[in-house]
């Protein structure tokens, strides 16, 4: 055996390979998964956990779900990959429906909600450029927002901590305090090209937009011809009981970018605008050689065309309901612990209490002792994102298994 073969087939890997092997950008649990079906997920002892994390909002199908494997796998045995000197039967399909089910007229296909943002940054500067002139370049964006690691997206996320050590960065970026109708007038002018705003931010603590807010947002951009673009790249795709958050909110914007749960795990990203911005980027303008790829494109039409149904997200909003009433009345029965709950449909967050603050990532490591997954946002919020196919039976298991979970977090010494 040579030394590839014998790093490929010896056993045993664990938790302990990764801080050997894997440049430490993560500080993973020590739970390795290694298989899941729906929210089931077990580890390599074959202990089982119920999943509330959807792999961060992306499983929103739940893990192997079986139309989904039979699209990817019926893909794999036709057609992988042929490069974008050729279009493909499966990304047509998966742009007409997505225009089909949204404001849009236009899509591109990208690898991660960070390229579709990035692909989003650049079309509105190009097209403010095009447009307007060369000063029409700066970007306004939300403090604690969040739009993925590339330089360029974060830069334009509000969260100092993940630009500190990267500077020079990319110029002609403000950020303003989130849901701040006053703040957004005030920073306003003709030098934006663009307002980014997530409709329900994510990462940045679960918080959703105020409807005015939006609205606001989408005057000014009329005002002056800059573009508005949401990040639904975490709130999309059935997440808030809406396909798009932006269905909910009744407000519009000119660019969308979503991710996630789109493919349910397999990478893909899209972009999604009107014929008259898209016509901004000509061939040569912007690229990458897997958007579009047909395993992707064919695995997300599949999402697409479950989750865009009336009863899909009536069960959304249903599920959302009843694990918001199972959120509030912990916040009732553990008051020292949590302040309250907030966000949309299942994407919600519990706000701890002051004498809690900075405590979120302990409780899921008692909730993870448990058997259930859950996520922070930022350290003072637990974010409950479980897939959109939750049960009933799920949620109430879930609530049993986070009431030990707390239990012995408050038993235990400090
Ligand atoms: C996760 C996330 C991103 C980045 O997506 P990646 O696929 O990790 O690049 C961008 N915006 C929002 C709102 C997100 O939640």
């Amino acid at each position: 055996m040579n030394a590839v073969d014998a790093v490929f087939t010896s056993p045993p890997v664990s938790r302990q390979t990764f801080d050997e092997v894997m440049v430490p950008t993560y500080a993973p649990s020590n739970v390795v998964p290694v298989r899941a079906l729906g929210l089931d997920v077990w580890d390599q002892a074959g202990k089982q956990y119920l999943d509330f994390t959807a792999g961060i909002a992306v499983t929103s199908l739940g893990h192997a779900h079986p139309a989904v494997v039979e699209a990817l796998t019926a893909q794999a045995q036709q057609l992988w990959h042929v490069s974008n000197g050729y279009t493909n039967e499966p990304v047509l399909r998966l742009a007409s429906a997505l225009i089909k089910a949204t404001f849009a007229e236009r899509a591109f296909f990208c690898n991660s909600g960070a390229e579709a943002n990035e692909a989003a940054f650049k079309l509105a500067r190009k097209y403010g450029h095009d447009k307007f002139g060369p000063q029409r370049s700066r970007i306004l964006s939300c403090l604690n927002a969040f739009h993925g690691r590339t330089l360029f997206t974060v830069s334009v996320g509000g969260q100092p901590k993940y630009t500190e050590g990267f500077e020079p960065l990319p110029p002609a970026i403000s950020h303003i305090p989130f849901n701040d109708i006053a703040a957004a007038r005030a920073a306003m002018g003709d030098d934006v090209c663009a307002i980014v705003v997530e409709p329900v931010q994510g990462e940045g603590g679960v918080m959703p937009a105020d409807a005015a807010y939006l609205q606001a947002l989408r005057a000014l951009c009329d005002q002056t011809g800059a573009l508005l673009i949401f990040d639904e790249v975490q709130c999309g795709m059935g997440r808030t009981g809406a396909l798009f958050a932006y269905m909910q909110y009744g407000v519009t914007p000119d660019i969308l970018t979503s991710a996630k749960a789109l493919g349910n795990g397999y990478p893909i990203g899209a972009m999604l605008t009107t014929s008259a911005i898209a016509a901004t980027f000509v061939p040569g303008t912007h690229g990458t050689t897997y958007g579009g790829n047909p395993l992707a494109a064919a695995v997300a039409l599949k999402v697409l065309e479950i989750i865009d149904t009336p009863v899909f997200l009536t069960r959304v909003q249903e599920a959302g309901a009843l694990l918001r009433r199972m959120l509030d009345a912990l916040v009732v029965d553990y008051p020292q612990v949590f302040a309250s709950v907030r966000g949309r449909g299942l994407m919600l967050g519990m706000l701890l209490a002051d004498g809690y603050r900075g405590r979120a990532k302990e409780i899921t490591k008692y909730a993870e002792a448990e058997g259930l997954m859950i996520l922070i946002a930022g350290m003072d919020v637990l974010r409950f994102v479980p897939a959109l196919t939750v049960s009933d039976a799920q949620l109430g298991r879930a609530d049993q298994l986070l009431r030990t979970a707390l239990d012995k977090f408050l038993a235990a010494p400090k």
